[in-house]
């Protein structure tokens, strides 16, 4: 059996400091299947380290679009930029929701985020329309 990368109890610290939300497109682990996966920011290939300033809460969808980029062009500048970091970035200086649940790009950080990791696949701004008309969308 391959050994886990991340251990319970760091695991459980990571759930806890990211409210049990997708520290990427902010979706609650809450009535959701499949259990969010523990993202490492910097991926492993690359010698991202199991600490927790390297960790980050993130649903499936957007762990498995990630995958191990690290950057993209933002489309505004034609710029390559990092990616989100959830341990370095403030989600609302690089994000807001336009009207219809989409997730906008604030930043070219944020703009290439969005591309990246395909933070509005049809299914989740569904997800996110139907709790927010439960009150439980956006996050505070
Ligand atoms: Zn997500």
């Amino acid at each position: 059996m391959r050994r886990a990368a991340v251990s319970a109890r760091l695991a459980r610290l990571v759930r806890q400091r990211a409210g049990d939300r997708c520290e990427y497109c902010q979706l609650p682990q809450q009535w959701q299947e499949s259990t969010f996966h523990i993202d490492h920011v910097r991926p492993r290939f690359a010698r991202g380290r199991s600490l927790v300033e390297n960790l980050a809460l993130a649903c499936v969808g957007c762990s498995l679009k990630k995958g191990a980029q690290t950057s993209r062009t933002d489309p505004a500048s034609g710029e390559a930029v990092r990616l989100f970091n959830p341990r370095l970035d403030e989600w609302k200086e690089h994000f807001t929701w336009d009207g219809h649940w989409r997730i906008v790009g604030l930043s070219p950080i944020g703009r290439a985020t969005v591309i990246a990791l395909d933070l509005n696949r049809i299914r989740l701004v569904e997800i996110r329309r139907d709790l927010a008309l439960l009150g439980r969308y956006p996050p505070q």
